[in-house]
């Protein structure tokens, strides 16, 4: 039985406020990409099973929404690649019987090679897949999959996922500086996107800790500047800025604190944002959670971001 399968909500750039669900434990994936929050991938796997299975997911998710919580999306995404929960289909089918919280499957789309996975996926709201290479060689770059995950299949996956998926498609491009990040591959990206035909295209950029250090982010300027050449559906992600609503401060603030930063390095703006409660307020009990050697200050790309010491943490971008 795994505890804690249920996070959030978090702020999340695309989803507003996310309601967070692991489908797999840490670190099952398929990728292991230099840009990853959480870490580097031990052994690739592209092995489908019930890592976690759908009736223990369901249950905790059910006992959750319960509670006095208004998530935007409910999200299956969590410590490393969802789709290789072999139970990803019960689990939408579930979530859908109990509440009509938008389903959103966040995946790096190595697996839409399959049908079974194509099919497993088609009862979500939104599918946000990831394509972050134009090409083989950007592809083992960034993303170093698993040996049996190759370019051609990858994306040949998300062009018949097009065909068969009715909901909407928001596609992610994380650009790296010096990886894929020149106006050439844009225009190579440019021609996989067209016969992908998401609905939305966002790019991302290296804003947060990073598997390898050497992930550079992309200035704003040159990331708009590429996103022009991708079309009208494409947009940069913009910061997330939803206003914090409520002026009190739960009892167990530390405990709610500690359990964003489970998930992912937090700046002061993403804590105060999904715990509802002002910046000014939050920064003391962070300040005095950090004199207590319970979380550190992180200095990355010029933004402060806190996590808990010495912690490596779950993905959810
Ligand atoms: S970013 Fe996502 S797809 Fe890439 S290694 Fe991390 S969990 Fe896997």
């Amino acid at each position: 039985m795994t505890d804690n399968l249920i996070y959030g909500p978090v702020p999340s750039r695309r989803l507003g406020f996310s309601l967070g669900v692991d489908l797999v434990p840490f670190k099952i994936c398929s990728y292991n990409c230099i840009y990853c929050q959480i870490g580097k991938t031990q052994q690739t796997t592209i092995e489908r099973k019930p890592y976690i299975p759908a009736e223990q997911i369901l249950s905790q998710l059910y006992s959750r929404l319960q509670e006095d919580i208004h998530p935007d999306f409910i999200t299956l995404a969590g410590s490393g690649e969802p789709t290789l929960n072999s139970e990803i289909s019960d689990i939408i089918k579930g979530i859908k019987s109990f509440t009509d919280v938008p389903v959103a499957v966040l995946t790096n789309g190595s697996l839409l090679m399959n049908e079974d996975v194509r099919t497993d996926i088609c009862g979500a709201d939104v599918v946000l897949p990831s394509l972050d290479a134009c090409d083989e060689n950007v592809f083992f770059k960034i993303n170093r999959p698993h040996p049996d995950v190759s370019f051609e299949k990858m994306v040949d996956g998300l062009i018949a996922f097009r065909k068969v998926y009715a909901g909407e498609i928001w596609l992610e491009i994380f650009i790296a500086e010096g990886i894929n990040a020149d106006e050439s591959m844009i225009r190579k990206f440019k021609q996989w996107i067209d016969r992908m035909s998401p609905d939305k295209i966002h790019l991302n950029t290296a804003v947060r800790p990073t598997a390898e250090s050497y992930v550079y982010s992309v200035p704003e300027e040159k990331l708009a500047y590429l996103c022009a050449l991708l079309g009208p559906k494409a947009e940069v992600i913009a910061p997330f800025k939803k206003k914090s609503k409520n002026e009190s401060v739960p009892a167990d603030i530390r405990d709610k604190i500690l359990s964003m930063l489970d998930r992912r390095p937090c700046t002061l703006e993403d804590i105060s944002s999904g715990l509802g409660c002002r910046q000014n307020e939050i920064i003391k009990y962070v300040e005095s959670m950090i004199a207590e050697n319970n979380i550190e200050a992180l200095h990355i790309h010029g933004e402060i971001f806190y996590q808990k010491k010495g912690q490596i943490i779950p993905n959810h971008r």
